[in-house]
């Protein structure tokens, strides 16, 4: 770790001379050309904020990997360890539907095969359907063993990444219940109290140093905020209601539910043959009337919310079935038959939560020293269910841009390389970000124009299987 480093110290006379890594972290060069040393602090290579299923994911995939072997790289998170010595009798409330690239870097990071030994459901087909027309759209995968995604139970994915890491303590230091509560930048060589790195204060008062601070520390990242790094957010007007379902009866349960109500879409995701996850994204007092109800009115509202057709009118109904004969002529053997959703019979016990719902996003990822990730960077609505595989992508890519620089023996904290990370995760993000809000804003109307146009939209697209391919490939990876 410690190899020889050309450092340029061409400060006053100093000019350039060699140090090594250690020796220049304990120093500190002020304007007059003094050196002293910086109070003994800690200096780590890379110091991840934040170990949601992003940052565990980020910190185990730079411990494996052995470009980054001999760096110092620490994870702060601000609440408990979370163990699961034996998989919880009954399923959590908050689920993440984990595409199949995700679970290919979860699998490369060792996590995903624990998830698998534990509990998961994957799923091969999605119907999603209008609530206020008869248009709808499947996606399936043709292969039978192809799986369009995998229903994860969030603490799971947490709990296998914890254990991964216990695994890694060699490679990756990891604090719980350490909450940093500042930062400081590093300040330009000029300035009195310069100091090269990132400087983290945990509320012990223990006080780190890193050369890259990576922020993974959720929507409300500090990270973000202390850096002034200007975001584009806006609370949508709408809460999710999750809750753990019981099915009226077993049923195969591979498929995901997703019907468009004006008040927004109500999702139903297999976890078991008996089991679903409720995601149902809702006005807020609605959501709050939900949340009030007996158990038996929720279940009610529910199937209802699946089943009625009260907001659909004659109109609609006529030129979508028109629409569709005639594009079923032109295309006969095109599209793919309604199925129906499962009933539901009641709710796991308090599995009953309501989350607001919100759009953000960091215009910067990257400043000198820092990169951000997950939710910090970006946060969707989860109506397409992409935030938390938007935060897998943006870990595979930094992993491969800082294992990259650290073999040709690169600063990780420069700006140059992160910049490449920057680019290529805008890139991806902010067209699936754009795709998701419209979709919110498409569905968020009963209006009858919009009605039609999104109906022939629907229909048109579920005849084409190419098309369906390609949103499939984009959405997967
Ligand atoms: C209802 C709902 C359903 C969803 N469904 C899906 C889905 O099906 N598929 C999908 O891909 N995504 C889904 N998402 C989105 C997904 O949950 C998020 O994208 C994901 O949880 C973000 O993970 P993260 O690690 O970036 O942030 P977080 O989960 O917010 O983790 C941040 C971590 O940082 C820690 N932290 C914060 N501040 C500090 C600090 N100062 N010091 C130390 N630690 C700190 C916190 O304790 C926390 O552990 C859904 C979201 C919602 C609300």
């Amino acid at each position: 770790m410690h190899k020889l480093t050309r450092a340029s110290l061409a400060l006053n006379g100093l000019s350039r001379c060699f140090v090594t890594e250690k020796h220049l972290s304990a120093i500190k060069i002020t304007r007059r050309g003094l050196v002293c040393a910086d109070h003994g602090n800690d200096v780590y290579d890379i110091i991840i904020s934040g170990g949601g299923m992003v940052g565990s994911a980020m910190a185990c995939s730079l411990g494996l990997d052995p470009n980054l072997e001999g760096k110092k790289i620490l994870l702060l998170e601000a609440g408990n360890k979370k163990v699961m010595d034996k998989v919880p009798d009954t399923y959590s409330t908050r689920v993440s539907s984990i595409s199949p690239g995700s679970a290919t870097l979860l699998s490369g990071i060792g996590a995903w095969e624990h998830i698998t030994k534990m509990r998961f459901k994957p799923y091969k087909k999605m119907q999603v359907w209008d609530a206020c027309s008869d248009a709808l759209i499947t996606f399936d995968k043709e292969n039978v063993e192809d799986e369009m995604a995998y229903i994860v139970e969030n603490d799971l994915v947490v709990a296998a990444l914890t254990r991964q890491l216990d695994s890694l303590s060699e490679n990756v230091q990891v604090k719980y219940r350490s909450k940093v509560v500042k930062y400081t930048w590093p300040m330009p060589s000029q300035e009195a109290d310069y100091i090269p790195w990132v400087r983290v204060t945990l509320a012990n008062g223990e006080t780190l140093q890193t050369k890259l601070l990576i922020g993974a520390d959720g929507p409300n990242s500090m990270v973000r905020r202390e850096l002034g790094i200007p975001t584009v957010k806006w609370n949508y007007d709408q809460s999710a209601v999750v809750a753990v379902l019981h099915l009226s009866e077993p049923t195969e349960n591979n498929v995901a539910w997703q019907r468009f109500l004006p008040t927004g879409p109500i999702a139903m995701l297999p976890l078991s043959d008996m089991h679903s996850s409720l995601v149902w994204s809702t006005s807020h007092s609605l959501a709050e009337e939900l949340l009030a109800l007996d158990e038996e009115r929720f279940v009610d509202a529910i199937n209802s919310a699946f089943w009625s057709n009260e907001n659909q009118s004659d109109l609609i109904e006529t030129a979508g079935s028109l629409f569709r004969g005639a594009l079923s002529a032109l295309m006969p053997s095109a599209g793919s038959p309604r199925q129906l959703p499962p009933s539901v019979a009641g709710i796991g016990p308090k599995s009953r939560v309501m989350f607001p719902l919100g759009m953000g996003h960091a215009s910067e990822y990257i400043r000198h020293r820092v990169a951000l990730i997950g939710d910090a960077a970006h946060r969707v609505h989860p109506l397409a269910g992409q935030g938390v595989n938007l935060g897998f992508g943006d870990v595979a890519c930094l992993t491969q841009i800082l294992s990259q620089a650290a073999f040709n023996g690169k600063d990780l904290g420069a700006i140059q390389h992160l910049l490449e990370y920057e680019t290529e995760r805008q890139r991806h993000n902010l067209p699936m970000m754009g795709a998701i809000d419209l979709m919110k804003r498409l569905y968020s109307t009963n209006a009858a124009p919009v009605v039609l146009l999104r109906t022939f939209g629907l229909q048109a697209t579920n005849m084409l299987p190419m098309l369906k391919e390609q949103i499939m490939a984009f959405a997967s990876k």
